[in-house]
């Protein structure tokens, strides 16, 4: 096989060029829809994959083409030597860009050193701008650290994106509020829809979906429009006329975005996703602890990668551990 085939690719043409590595399936925060209030097993620092480990994997995966990386969580900021790991990611010869999801709770003492590393993205998640609601969906009274997160970022001038998870009831009152703060900031403001990922058993009756999100968004600004897309990403962009940054609204549980899925995950266990809604198709870890070889390890990863199913409702119906969503989105790292 020549090199230039040497990449991951779907039955469907579909090239994964994006890993999103989650470095910890530990949080400081407790969001309903996440993670339970308690009782969570964390998993034993042993099964974590190790810092060199992710290294090496990343490495391989750069020689199958990927060239964009997120690093999330759990929450990245809470693993040890977290900076110096990403200051090694960046010198992956071919990775373009490296970018990091946070909740923005220990970030901002160490925004200069993302500056200096070079961090081309962060993505933080606020749900909510009202103190009390923020406490209430995430169990934790952590607002003002996440709000001074995010003047601090837009400070530093880091490309910065906000991640709400619009959930009925809880946040939906919210939306023009939040989708206010790209007025005068260039963020991207992107709600997305809530998906059965919460660590427990799930009922999906109760999803506010992209067109009610849209809906709400059209209603309180009547100069919205759409505006172009780039390639591969899951939100549909809007401009608000006058606003400086954009709005984005993530259909995560309708899934209508997969037909352009260039995603890969891998989790903090070592465990490799082609999509969010699958179980996991392959345990790199073992394959590394177990003494394989780069080359073998990289022909797996292009077995596998043969196996993404077209979409996530695919995904999901083909799940061979457990029919029912259970996991929580802090361990695949959303
Ligand atoms: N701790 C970091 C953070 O909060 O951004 C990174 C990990 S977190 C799992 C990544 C993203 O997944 C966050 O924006 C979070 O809101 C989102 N998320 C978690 N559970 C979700 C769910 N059930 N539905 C939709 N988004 C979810």
């Amino acid at each position: 096989m020549s090199n230039s085939q040497k990449i991951l690719i779907d039955k469907w043409g579909r090239q994964m060029d994006y890993l999103r590595i989650a470095v910890t399936d530990r949080c400081n925060l407790r969001c309903f829809y996440c993670m339970p209030a308690e009782g969570i097993d964390y998993l034993p620092k042993k099964e974590l994959m190790t810092y060199e480990e992710i290294l090496r994997a990343t490495s391989l995966f750069r020689d199958l083409g990927v060239n964009k990386v997120r690093i999330t969580g759990g929450e990245p900021f809470l693993r040890k030597g977290l900076i110096n790991f990403l200051k090694e990611l960046k010198t992956i010869k071919g990775l373009e860009k490296v970018h990091i999801t946070t909740n923005g709770v220990l970030t901002a003492q160490y925004i200069e050193d993302l500056k200096r590393i070079g961090i081309d993205g962060v993505n933080l998640s606020i749900d909510s701008i009202d103190k009390e609601n923020f406490k209430k969906i995430t169990r934790r009274d952590e607002f003002d650290n996440v709000f001074s997160c995010l003047q601090k970022l837009i400070e530093a001038d880091i490309h910065t994106k906000l991640n709400v998870v619009v959930m009925k009831g809880k946040n939906e009152h919210e939306i023009p509020a939040i989708a206010e703060l790209a007025k005068h900031r260039n963020i991207h403001v992107r709600f997305i829809e809530e998906m059965p990922f919460n660590g427990s058993d799930y009922s999906t009756s109760d999803i506010w979906n992209h067109q009610q999100i849209i809906h709400s968004l059209e209603s309180n600004f009547k100069t919205i429009e759409r505006d172009i897309t780039p390639k591969n990403d899951p939100a549909t962009l809007y401009q608000i006329k006058g606003h400086e940054g954009k709005i984005g609204v993530i259909p995560a549980f309708s899934r209508t975005f997969c037909g352009t899925c260039n995603r890969i995950r891998m989790t903090a266990l070592g465990t490799i996703k082609n999509c969010l809604y699958d179980d996991g198709v392959l345990d790199i870890k073992q394959l590394m602890r177990t003494g394989e070889k780069d080359e073998s390890i990289k022909s797996e990863l292009m077995r596998i990668s043969m196996q993404k199913a077209q979409n996530g409702h695919q995904a999901e119906a083909a799940r061979k551990n457990t029919k029912v969503i259970g996991e929580s989105m802090s361990t695949i790292g959303g």
